[in-house]
């Protein structure tokens, strides 16, 4: 029998999924915490060659992603996510690579709904204006878009495909229309590249509604030339604001 893979990603803590899969219960991980949120990777490629993430000297036109048989169908995914929340998932995210590079990703969504779990979707922003509306009409809840600069020329920079800013800032208006907000932004900021932009970023956001995220630049293997130096840690990203504006703490979400 071939068994078909997907980079399929599981939080909250390191659970022990395969041990609770087994056993029929709840899932939780080795300190009993339940194990509530669901990442399926529904793609592993990414029109984006992001310097801190998919470097183009590593991901050029020899990488071999995974071929296009080894990745779970969609209605492979359902049966799977139906598994999960039988055994306690609440949420589930979609992600890539960029998930709206997958062929009719609002399929699968409609596979998803039923299953009656808040449903989000993890993106670039860079397909969202064109498929915002039919995200929203099969069951999409919310997005979450990764922005790391508002200055065009650094933004395609990062992204390393020259794409423009003005692009992702349309699908997340794009995105707010279509009711699949409060959306979530995410700029993950690197000392030196992008963190000149972090009160350009927070006056852009405050007060639109939308939940703006500062990540610190993690170190996701061997391929990122990740260094200590690079980081802007986020005590850091908060006094710079705090100087601007005065902030004040809000609840978990
Ligand atoms: S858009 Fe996301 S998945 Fe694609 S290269 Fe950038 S960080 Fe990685």
């Amino acid at each position: 029998m071939v068994m078909k893979v997907i980079p399929l990603k599981v939080r909250s803590g390191t659970g022990n999924v395969a041990a609770a899969l087994f056993s029929g219960g709840p899932l939780a991980d080795t300190r009993g915490r339940p194990l509530r949120d669901l990442r399926i990777s529904v793609t592993d490629r990414c029109n984006f060659r992001c310097t801190y993430c998919m470097p183009r000297e590593v991901f050029d036109a020899g990488y071999k992603f995974l071929p296009h048989d080894a990745i779970l169908s969609f209605e492979e995914i359902a049966r799977l996510a139906r598994v999960f929340v039988g055994l306690g998932v609440e949420k589930i995210r979609l992600t890539g690579g960029e998930p709206l590079v997958r062929r009719d990703v609002p399929r699968l969504i409609e596979l998803l709904a039923p299953l009656g779990v808040e449903l989000t979707l993890t993106t670039n922003g860079s397909l969202l204006s064109k498929n915002a509306v039919l995200l929203k009409k099969a069951g999409l809840h919310r997005v979450t878009v990764s922005l790391d600069s508002l200055d065009d020329a650094t933004f395609r920079a990062m992204n390393d495909a020259d794409f423009p800013v003005a692009k992702v800032i349309e699908g997340i208006a794009a995105a707010a229309a279509a009711g699949l907000g409060p959306v979530k932004i995410n700029m993950v900021v690197k000392r030196g590249v992008n963190d000149d932009g972090i009160l350009a970023m927070a006056e852009r956001w405050r007060g639109t509604g939308h939940i703006m995220r500062f990540i610190e630049f993690m170190d996701v293997g061997s391929t990122n030339g990740w260094r200590m130096d690079d980081v802007v840690p986020s005590a850091e990203v908060v006094r710079r604001i705090s100087e601007r504006w005065k902030l004040e703490p809000v609840g978990a979400n």
